[in-house]
C-alpha cells in the first residue's frame, strides 16, 4: 500500500472514532457542565482538552460564588463571622470532616483538612517515624515524588542519621516500569527489621500505578514498620479503604483530582488505633487542643482524641471553602460511580493509544491492568523532549497534558469532566505529531 493511501485511510478510520467518541460521550456524559473547562490555545476546537486534572483539577462551577459568601461573610461581620457567619469559621472544618471521610474510607475522627501535603507529611513523620535502634529505615519508590524523597531524607538528617544510607530505594526489575507487590513483599520480610517506616505513594505520580496499598501495609505492618501512604494521586481517582485497610496514616492535596484550586489545602487520615495514644510525639498548637475548652487559654494543650489533634494552626477559611465546594460534588455523585466511569474512559483512551503508537517511538508504561492504575495513561517518548511535545500538543492541537521530564507525557481522563471526545483529540494529536518510524 502507498504511504499516501495508508495515510488518507488512517484519516478516514480516525474521523469514523471521532463519531464514535462523540456518540460515547452521550451515552456516558459525566459531569462536564458543573466545571469550567479551559479555551484550547490551538487546533480546531473551543475547549482544550484538558488530560492534566492529575496536576491541577478544574474549577467547579459553584466555587466562585461559595467562596465569595464567606468573603461577604468577612466584609460584614468582621470577627463577629467566627460565630454570625452562615458557615461559622470556628467550626467550619467540621464542615469537611464527614465527606472526607466517606472519601477515603474512615471514621470521621480519622481525618482532618489542614496545611498543605508535604508539611503534613512532616507532621504527621514527627509521629509516626521514631527509629531507634538498628530500626531506623524509611522505605520509598525511586520514583517517589521528589518532595517525599526530600522530605524523608530531611527527616533522616533531623533524627542524626545518614540519608543516603537510611532511605531504602524500591526500583521496578531491570526492563520494568512499575513495581510489583510480590518484590516488596518480599523486600519488607527480608529486611523488615531495620525498616522503622514505608512510605509509599498509593498511585506513583510518574507511572500511574496504583499500588496494592491493603496488602503492602499488611506486609509492612507485620515485619515491625509503620506504613503510611501519600495519597496525592489517589484521593478523589480511586476508592479507598483507609481504615479498613489498616493504614496507620496518610496525607494528599486537594488540588489535584480533588479540584480545590492551585496550592489547596492537605487532607490527613491517622488511625483511629493511634488516636488516645499519649506516647505519641506530636508538634501542637492551638487548633491540636479540645475545642471546648480552647478559649479558656490554659498554657497546657488538651488534646482531642481525633486526627483534628494534629491541627496546629486555625485554618484558612477562603482556603477551605473550595475544598468543602468539592468535596460535595464528590458526595453527590459517589467515588463507585467516579470510578465506574474512570475505568472505561481511561480503558477507551488505552484502546486509542494502542492504535496510534505501533510504529511511533512512544510507549504506555502504566499498568494494563485496570485495577492496578486510576485514571492516568503515562506515556513514555524515545526520542525527543516530553515537554516540547506536550508544548506541541496544546499549542497545535489544544491537548493539555502533563510532562515530566526527561521523558513522560501524562494524560489524565477525569471522570467527573473529561470526555470520550477528549481521548480521541489525545489520540489524533499524537498520530499528528510524533512520526512514525
Ligand atoms: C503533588 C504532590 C506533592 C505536592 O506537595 P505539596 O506539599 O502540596 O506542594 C507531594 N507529593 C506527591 C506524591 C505529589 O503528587
Amino acid at each position: 500500500m502507498s504511504g499516501e493511501l495508508s495515510e488518507r485511510m488512517h484519516k478516514e478510520e480516525l474521523s469514523q472514532e471521532e463519531k464514535a467518541a462523540n456518540r460515547l460521550d452521550t451515552a456516558d456524559p459525566g459531569h462536564r457542565h458543573l466545571f469550567h473547562v479551559p479555551p484550547a490555545d490551538g487546533g480546531r476546537y473551543q475547549q482544550a482538552a484538558y488530560l492534566a486534572g492529575n496536576s491541577l483539577g478544574l474549577q467547579p462551577r459553584a466555587t466562585r460564588d461559595e467562596l465569595f459568601a464567606d468573603l461577604e461573610a468577612w466584609r460584614c461581620l468582621g470577627v463577629e463571622g467566627h460565630l454570625a457567619a452562615m458557615r461559622p469559621w470556628l467550626p467550619y472544618h467540621e464542615l469537611l470532616t464527614g465527606p472526607t471521610a466517606r472519601l477515603v474510607g474512615a471514621r470521621s475522627t480519622e481525618v482532618v483538612v489542614m496545611n498543605s501535603l508535604t508539611v503534613n507529611l512532616h507532621l504527621l513523620m514527627v509521629s509516626f517515624y521514631r527509629p531507634t535502634g538498628t530500626r531506623t529505615r524509611i522505605v520509598i519508590e525511586d520514583s517517589a515524588f521528589p518532595s517525599d524523597s526530600y522530605a524523608v531524607r530531611s527527616q533522616a538528617r533531623f533524627h542524626g542519621l545518614d540519608p543516603d544510607t537510611t532511605v531504602l530505594r524500591l526500583t521496578p526489575r531491570p526492563g520494568e516500569d512499575t513495581l510489583r507487590t510480590a518484590d516488596v513483599r518480599d523486600l519488607l520480610a527480608a529486611e523488615g527489621d531495620t525498616i522503622a517506616l514505608v512510605l509509599l505513594g498509593g498511585v506513583n505520580y510518574l507511572t500511574g500505578e496504583l499500588m496494592e496499598i491493603p496488602e503492602i501495609t499488611a506486609a509492612g505492618r507485620a515485619a515491625g514498620a509503620v506504613v503510611g501512604w501519600d495519597l496525592a494521586h489517589a484521593a478523589g481517582n480511586v476508592p479507598l479503604a483507609l481504615h479498613d485497610w489498616d493504614v496507620d496514616f496518610a496525607a494528599w492535596c486537594s488540588y489535584k483530582y480533588l479540584n480545590s484550586g492551585p496550592g489547596g489545602l492537605s487532607g490527613v487520615f491517622v488511625h483511629e488505633r493511634h488516636l488516645a495514644d499519649p506516647t505519641l510525639p506530636r508538634f501542637e498548637g492551638w487548633w491540636s487542643t479540645e475545642a471546648a475548652t480552647r478559649f479558656e487559654m490554659s498554657p497546657v494543650a488538651r488534646p482531642p482524641a481525633t486526627a483534628e489533634a494534629w491541627q496546629v494552626s486555625n485554618p484558612p477559611i477562603l482556603a477551605m471553602g473550595p475544598v468543602r465546594t468539592s468535596l460535595e460534588l464528590f458526595d453527590s455523585v459517589g467515588m463507585t460511580a467516579l470510578r465506574e466511569r474512570s475505568v472505561r474512559l481511561t480503558g477507551y483512551l488505552e484502546w486509542l493509544l494502542d492504535q496510534v503508537t505501533p510504529g511511533r517511538p512512544l510507549a504506555v508504561v502504566t499498568p494494563r491492568d485496570p485495577a492496578r492504575r486510576g485514571a492516568q495513561l503515562s506515556v513514555r517518548i524515545g526520542t525527543g523532549s516530553a515537554a516540547e511535545l506536550a508544548k506541541r500538543l496544546r499549542l497545535e492541537h489544544g491537548v493539555v497534558a502533563d510532562a515530566r521530564e526527561p521523558d513522560v507525557v501524562r494524560f489524565a481522563p477525569v471522570p467527573l469532566y473529561s470526555t470520550y471526545h477528549d481521548c480521541w483529540r489525545v489520540a489524533n494529536a499524537l498520530a499528528a505529531t510524533v512520526e512514525v518510524h
